[in-house]
């Protein structure tokens, strides 16, 4: 059995039946408020950025010290909660020159991703940020680099805290 259109019970709609005010619509945008624990680590790194400061975490049995801090040593399984506060600068491990943006458009001026690695931090615990004030052909491994923060009164707890990092003079 073929069910014709006409059959159908109801009223079909359009789009153009809405904008026209034909029916009763309501048109309503969603405004979703929503919040997450950080939990104990990260919640202690973003405090740290919006007091200008890079926090990283010890682990008194492997002394090691990472960068975000966490809660468990991934060496030793121990707790790891001793929360150490690290300089803003460091030296590149590795960055890259992109000339396309998020959105794949392509770009003349290159955003410079980097693993920065914190000093007082252990060897090869880092962060990823970018680089800026910098020329892209000077750039190499292991450059001394250094936090460019927001102004106090902008910093809102976040990684963007730090606009970028830029090369500095060796000591
Ligand atoms: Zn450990």
């Amino acid at each position: 059995m073929t069910v014709k259109f006409e059959d159908l019970a109801g009223t079909p709609l359009t789009e153009k039946d809405i904008v026209d005010g034909k029916v009763f619509s309501i048109h309503d945008q969603m405004n979703a408020y929503f919040a997450w624990d950080t939990g104990i680590a990260i919640g202690r790194y973003l405090a740290g950025l919006y007091e200008g400061m890079i926090i990283g975490a010890h682990c008194h049995n492997c002394q090691l010290t990472v960068v975000p801090p966490r809660t468990v040593c991934e060496w030793c399984f121990r707790p790891m909660d001793h929360f150490v506060p690290l300089k803003d600068t460091g030296r590149i491990n590795t960055y890259s020159l992109c000339y396309v943006t998020w959105d794949v458009q392509r770009i003349k001026t290159p955003e410079i991703p980097a693993v920065i690695e914190i000093d007082g931090a252990s060897p090869m615990h880092g962060i990823m940020h970018k680089l800026g004030e910098v020329d892209p052909e000077k750039i190499h491994i292991d450059m001394k680099v250094q936090a460019v923060w927001l102004p106090a009164e902008e910093r809102q707890g976040a990684i963007t805290d730090i606009c970028y990092f830029k090369p500095i003079e060796e000591e």
